[in-house]
């Protein structure tokens, strides 16, 4: 079932295809999808449907006149094209005609390096898209012919049309993002998730979600508890977001206001996406308990604290460890701690110290359910860590087995991403245009690891550029393409300090 929290207007005679290149459940899980869409849906003029790669309704191609994609996740071109091909599509806007659907996208994707998909796209919007998305709108509706529509959607702040320079758009966060249909068919089932702060100021060198979101926004706090309340009326499940929601100036209070309605007799079951280390209190611990969490993650990215440093996570060991005891002693039954491996300059000593920490923190923390989890480093656009290496697969997976082995010896249990789709994820996200036959390669192969190994060598190509990286800061990258903020200097700048630092340490 699914409840609307607004009213609908499904009249217009522009027909818009919102599709998420994914199943149902994450379709409906996405905040930023779904807020797109109520946006789309209150527009007059507009009849928007939402459309996934499950869905079985028959569209009449024909009377559609716009597609927007919603890219989150690197792989999310294999939905689009199972979406395209689904509709009979062309897959490279190249091959479409005047006549066919003008077909979008926007999303996180495409923010942090738009270049490798830009064959598939008409259009695409680069940032923030809450504000921008009704000017799209209202250029749509006019039906003007496509060369038209796509020189009066040039002038809006955010929209890149392929091979032309634009700057990113970003907003103030005048309005609260919250999800506007509750559904029971979301992968967080009948969850309100309501948005606290967009970005995070920590900028760790090797993080999108803080750099492609500078300057680091918070929502306004009465409006947050009117929005929670609001939500409240529809469902008892309600879940906080952002990339560090702790960094909100008003946490505590939103976090007793939610505590105080719980202990007036109000059930909640409360999720929240990530909690900082250094910021963990038991009041917090004590509030997600009675909002019914039994575990907690905490991202600590490295073990040991000069190679935290060198990517500007300022975390000690005292506070790792203070955080685990407060999750412990305040109820909940578990943590699980977040790390990565592959990170520039990581030794041998800094894989060790894993096994070190792992000791300590077990030993402190008896009868508890201690587990790290694995991500392999991944170099992003944007980010002052753009220009590093991507470590060698087989040298990873050789550090992925002993700390399993040893993390396992002394009863922790270690999980990992896998080092191998990190690997194309790496060549995906440093990729330009040139890639563009490679992913349609890859779909073709059917999408899976053994199919990119395929197009790699039916394509004959060499990926050592994305792989490498560069140590000549100043030279081109696909990306340049887009105006933002951080500039590329700062970047340079914040790379060349983290060095300069780190060898001062050696
Ligand atoms: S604290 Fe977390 S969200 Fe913030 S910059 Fe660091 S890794 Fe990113």
């Amino acid at each position: 079932m699914e409840r609307f929290l607004y009213k609908s207007n499904n009249s217009g005679n522009y027909n818009l295809i919102m599709a998420y290149p994914a199943i149902e459940s994450f379709a409906m899980a996405s905040l930023g999808y779904l807020w797109l869409y109520k946006i789309a849906d209150t527009t007059e003029g507009i009849n928007a449907n939402r459309y996934y790669t499950n869905s079985t309704n028959n569209l009449n191609i024909k009377a559609i006149d716009s597609i927007a994609f919603s890219m989150s996740f690197d792989f999310d071109f294999l939905g689009v094209f199972t979406i395209l091909e689904k509709l009979k599509i062309p897959l490279y806007s190249s091959k479409r005609n005047n006549n066919s659907p003008l077909i979008f996208a926007g999303g996180p994707v495409l923010t942090t390096n738009p270049r490798p998909y830009e064959a598939f796209f008409d259009f695409m919007i680069i940032g923030d898209g809450e504000e921008n998305f009704p000017k799209i709108l209202d250029i749509l509706k006019q039906k003007k012919d496509k060369d038209t529509t796509l020189s009066l959607l040039s002038e809006i702040e955010g929209v890149y049309i392929p091979n032309n320079p634009t700057k990113k758009a970003s907003v103030n966060l005048n309005n609260i993002i919250y999800t506007p249909i509750i559904s029971d068919k979301s992968y967080f089932k009948d969850t309100f998730i309501i948005e606290l702060a967009r970005g995070c100021m920590n900028r760790c060198a090797f993080c999108t979600a803080s750099y492609t979101n500078l300057p680091f926004r918070v929502n306004d706090f009465s409006k947050i508890i009117e929005t929670i309340d609001m939500g409240l009326e529809y469902t008892d499940k309600i879940a906080l977001l952002g990339a560090q929601i702790a960094s909100h100036p008003q946490f505590n209070e939103i976090m007793m206001y939610l505590r105080n309605k719980m202990e007036a007799g109000k059930t909640i079951e409360l999720g929240i996406s990530s909690l900082r280390t250094d910021s963990i209190t038991p009041e917090t611990i004590q509030t997600l308990v009675m909002g019914g969490q039994k575990h907690s993650t905490i991202a600590i990215e490295a073990a040991s604290e000069h190679l935290r440093k060198f990517i500007n996570k300022n975390l000690k060991e005292d506070q790792i460890l203070n955080a685990i005891k407060i999750s412990r002693e305040n109820g909940l039954k578990g943590i699980k701690i977040y790390s990565m491996l592959g990170i520039p300059n990581e030794t041998d000593a800094d894989i060790e110290e894993f096994i070190r920490l792992g000791n300590l923190i077990k030993k402190e923390n008896k009868g508890f359910n201690i587990e790290f989890s694995f991500s392999s480093f991944v170099p992003k656009p944007h980010t002052p860590l753009q220009w590093s290496k991507r470590e060698d697969t087989k040298s990873l997976e050789k550090k992925q087995k002993y700390i399993q082995k040893e993390l396992a010896k002394i009863g922790i249990q270690s999980k990992f991403s896998s080092i191998k789709w990190d690997f194309w994820q790496t060549v995906l996200s440093r990729g330009g245009v040139e890639l563009a036959p490679f992913l349609v390669e890859v779909y073709k192969n059917g999408g899976n690891l053994s199919a990119f190994k395929k197009a790699q060598k039916d394509l004959k190509l060499d990926f050592s550029k994305e792989l490498n990286g560069s140590e000549l800061l100043e030279a081109e990258v696909p990306w340049d393409i887009i105006e933002f903020y951080p500039t590329k200097q700062l970047l340079i700048n914040e790379y060349n300090r983290l060095y300069r630092n780190y060898s001062k340490l050696y």
